[in-house]
């Protein structure tokens, strides 16, 4: 009997942590349904994480009614290249070898009767739905931000708003549906003094390439960026899809993708209160100066609160020194305190003894903490993370402002630290964080849930692969949540 091969859903990430956590994510919900998911990595960091979580085989590994496997390809460059420091020779390099690595990869799939049917590639890779293109098969993005960050990188693109320049750089900027965000709250990315331009570059190219993918999926939803997730949606083919990182389990939801082995916290968690525990991780790329970390360590001694720090050591390209703590620091705190290299913070954050989450405000650590109910200390650097702490403070209304970002280069003072660790853990500030986290933990296991916003939303796009995979004319789109007519990804 000759059986028809699954559907294939080509997944192709950034080599970023952040980048590859939400990919993950949505690639199990759709093999979850019955699909073939590859998810594809530069191999350096395929290997790191293939490492980390045991993948010892090539294989599909099954993931409810579906399979995912990973796949890598050449960058060029050996692992120690010393270019490797330099973001723009590297994104660079990465379109350079990742196009016809890629492309010779869907290839193979199709030479092995398992041609893929969906291409998805997540921001600051813009190349890659080129190759989706080249080779005919419809691609579509998820969008690893908030849909704000979204909407200043779609106004900027295109000219429609006043952002700040070199000769005028502290203006505000309005955009439409959101706050007023002061010059230094937009994506950092976005302003003349960014040190970061080569990401700009990358984002922006995506902006330029959005009419070629057919649906721009969202790692957010609908009930937590309302206005404005229905005002970019006049633009664009939005499909919020998230928190990922909250779908219902399915049986083996348990692959993962860090690239560090996580260190063991869990059972020192079991052994503290509830609510007693301030988790402390500043992500996968944000490197506080020394002084800083000297400041929070006397903040905590000063306030006497329990908690787990995740001390990442500094990428080795980067050539920064390693963080250490105050003389004598470890053995005052003694059993009150951990520290860690790397955590399995999807399970730190569910834990019960975990009372806030003193964060740079990525987006995934964001959603994270919403989805979790757990109440922020927001401690922006840049890029994306000085929005999201605006959003967290004032719209959200889940944290308490430690910083500003990297922009105002200053060490915040650990009496100011002290003062924010204390509001978001004692008192009626922290009851009312604590209210509002738990009301968006709702909102999100209910938008995921079984005909929930998100839930719909993966399934409208699940159908609209299998359309255009069997051949039906899908140049016809009808965008219900919107309510507009869309032909060829373009509002009519
Ligand atoms: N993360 C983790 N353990 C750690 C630190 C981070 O699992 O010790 C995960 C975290 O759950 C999140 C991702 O790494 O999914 C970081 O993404 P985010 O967007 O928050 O920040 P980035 O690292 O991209 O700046």
């Amino acid at each position: 009997m000759r059986t028809e091969p699954l559907l294939h859903v080509f997944l192709v990430s950034f080599p970023g942590q952040g980048h590859v956590n939400p990919l993950l994510r949505l690639g199990k919900r759709l093999a979850s349904t019955g699909l073939l998911v590859t998810l594809s990595t530069p191999k350096g960091f395929a290997q790191k994480m293939a490492k980390a979580n045991n993948i010892t085989d090539d294989h599909p590994i099954p993931v409810g009614d579906g399979f995912l496997q990973f796949g890598s390809f050449e960058d060029g460059w050996d692992d120690e290249d010393p270019r490797r420091a330099h973001l723009d020779q590297y994104m660079h390099q990465l379109e350079l070898a990742g196009k016809p690595a890629i492309s010779a990869m869907i290839k193979r799939f199709a030479e092995q009767n398992s041609p893929i049917s969906c291409f998805i590639n997540n921001p600051f890779i813009p190349w890659a739905s080129d190759v989706a293109e080249s080779l005919g098969i419809p691609s579509a993005m998820l969008w690893v931000q908030s849909c704000a960050c979204f909407a200043a990188y779609y106004h900027y693109n295109h000219g429609l708003v006043t952002f700040p320049t070199e000769t005028d750089p502290e203006i505000d900027v309005q955009l439409p549906s959101m706050p007023l965000l002061k010059h230094d709250e937009v994506p950092s990315f976005l302003h003349p003094s960014t040190p970061f331009a080569s990401l700009r570059t990358a984002i922006l190219g995506q902006f330029k390439k959005l009419d070629k993918q057919f649906f721009v999926l969202m790692d957010t939803f609908q009930e937590l960026e309302p206005e404005i997730v229905e005002y970019m949606s006049k633009f664009c083919l939005i499909k919020t899809v998230g928190p990922l990182f909250k779908y219902p389990e399915v049986p083996n939801n348990t692959i993962r993708c860090d690239i560090m082995k996580p260190d063991d916290c869990i059972e020192w968690l079991d052994s503290k209160p509830a609510a007693s525990v301030m988790y402390i991780s500043f992500g996968t790329v944000v490197y506080l100066k020394q002084e800083q970390v000297d400041e929070i360590a006397e903040a905590l001694l000063a306030t006497g609160i329990s908690y787990l720090w995740v001390m990442k050591p500094p990428a080795k390209e980067c050539g920064l020194p390693i963080h250490t703590l105050p003389e004598g620091f470890l053995e005052k705190v003694g059993d009150n305190g951990k520290v860690v290299q790397w955590s399995p913070q999807d399970k730190v954050l569910i834990h019960p003894s975990v009372s806030c989450f003193v964060s740079h405000c990525g987006w995934n650590s964001t959603m994270e903490a919403l989805s979790c109910g757990v109440p922020i200390v927001a401690f922006p650097q840049w890029g994306d993370q000085v929005t999201n702490a605006v959003y967290l403070v004032n719209v959200f209304k889940t944290g308490v402002r430690m910083g500003r970002g990297e922009a105002e280069n200053r060490i915040i003072p650990k009496e100011d630290v002290a003062k924010c660790f204390v509001e978001a853990t004692v008192g009626p500030k922290a009851k009312y964080l604590k209210r509002n986290a738990l009301k968006w933990k709702a909102a999100a296991e209910a938008a995921m849930a079984g005909g929930g916003s998100s839930d719909r939303n993966i399934q409208a796009f699940i159908n609209e692969v299998r359309k255009r995979c069997t051949g039906t004319t899908m140049n016809h789109v009808d965008n219900i949540d919107a309510g507009v007519s869309i032909r060829s990804n373009r509002i009519e």
